[in-house]
């Protein structure tokens, strides 16, 4: 069975209003070349798991944080870490996140030759007012040319990341974003609407009402502009926020929303195997310091029951398009979607929300902007 690595990178060179991710800024060159040790080492330590033993990695992706704030030879190190302890598929798909401020064609020349394959760039929009309000520090110019550029260092499958919803954004304004991000023939378009969250510097200014979110009714139009658009151009729409040409779907986040395995190392990072989820230390700094003198990081760790799983199964794959196969589900868990969930599926389809057509059950397009109440109905 396939498995995917995630290794998470905390660092960024600021921090934005917005986020919430675990993520910090400030750090120094000492700092960042301990915590890529602890992460080589954590890698080496994986090996040594039995569940992984004959198991090769069919997905890497190096997320964050801003892993393009270590310089190509870095991140480089970090891919032959997993190379030499784990046995990485030779047609795996390997993902690093970039942002714009922090790739010249050179580190992103080195990044491919060093065996990335894939490169999602946190354009997040191409107006200068909204990368502004968002707090980013790259300018739309700098966006551009880090898709042209990755395009020239030999990507060709690349992401960029967009965000709606942003306070004060008018529909205008994405729309113009959209057409400026075809324009620049992404394989891979991810358009987030932007969650207000209570711990970050926007749910302060938010209570103290300096901030004001977007409508929802705004929030809905834009979401349909942001379908109406790629698919128009050829993209198409996978996941609740993500739009690919065929054959350029996310294959890590596909092992995410199928509920599979994936290995994952880095502060605060999850993973998910074999019926177990075990979680590291948040904190980088502890991250670092636990890895170097007890190997591991580990703060938690809890067994998933079959009701859990199955559950989960269905929260996550409803996040999908194509939602979740009844016969999949049943040949992985030996019980169907209708055996398990007959009231919950019943209640979604009188409000409209989910279909079953042939072997799917899958959102509708109101459930689309609805789907959190509709997940919420299986993990309850
Ligand atoms: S660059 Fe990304 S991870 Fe870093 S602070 Fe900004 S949103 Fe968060």
């Amino acid at each position: 069975m396939q498995i995917g690595l995630y290794i998470h990178i905390p660092f960024c060179v600021s921090k934005c209003p917005y986020c919430d991710f675990n993520s910090v800024d400030g750090a120094d060159q000492a700092t960042m070349g301990r915590y890529l040790d602890a992460l080589c080492a954590e890698v080496d330590a994986l090996s040594q798991l039995p569940a992984v033993r004959d198991r090769a990695i069919s997905t890497v992706f190096v997320g964050g944080g801003t892993p393009t704030i270590y310089g190509g030879d870095a991140l480089g190190r970090l891919l032959e870490a997993g190379r030499q302890s784990l046995s990485i598929d030779p047609g795996a798909e390997i993902t690093v996140e970039a942002n714009p401020g922090t790739v010249s064609q050179e580190k992103l020349c080195r990044l491919r030759d060093a065996g990335y394959n894939r490169l999602s760039i946190g354009v997040q929009s191409l107006q200068a007012r909204i990368l502004e309000r968002l707090g980013r520090k790259h300018s739309v110019e700098q966006g551009i040319a880090a898709v042209q550029n990755a395009r020239v260092a030999g990507f060709e499958n690349i992401n960029v990341d967009m965000i709606h919803s942003v306070p004060g954004q008018s529909v205008k304004e994405w729309c113009e974003d959209l057409r400026q991000v075809v324009s620049l023939v992404p394989q891979h378009v991810s358009a987030y609407s932007l969650t207000i969250e209570a711990e970050t510097q926007f749910g302060k200014w938010s209570r103290g009402g300096s901030l004001t979110a977007v409508a929802e009714e705004t929030d809905a139009i834009m979401f349909e502009k942001t379908h109406c658009v790629l698919t128009e151009h050829g993209y198409q729409h996978y996941e609740i926020s993500n739009y690919a040409v065929a054959g350029r779907e996310c294959r890590h986040n596909l092992l995410y929303w199928n509920n599979e395995d994936w290995l994952a190392v880095g502060a605060g990072a999850h993973q998910h195997l074999d019926g177990e989820r075990r979680w590291n230390v948040k904190s980088p700094d502890k991250y670092t310091t636990d890895i170097e003198t007890k190997r591991d990081a580990v703060e938690g760790s809890e067994r998933v029951s079959l009701s859990q799983r199955m559950g989960e199964t269905m929260m996550l794959g409803l996040r999908k398009a194509q939602g979740v196969s009844m016969r999949d589900f049943g040949d992985r868990f030996g019980n169907y979607p209708m055996e398990v969930f007959r009231k919950e599926i019943d209640r979604l389809s009188l409000s409209g929300l989910v279909a079953v057509s042939e072997d799917r059950l899958a959102l509708t397009p109101k459930g689309f902007r609805l789907a959190n109440i509709a997940m919420m109905e299986f993990i309850n």
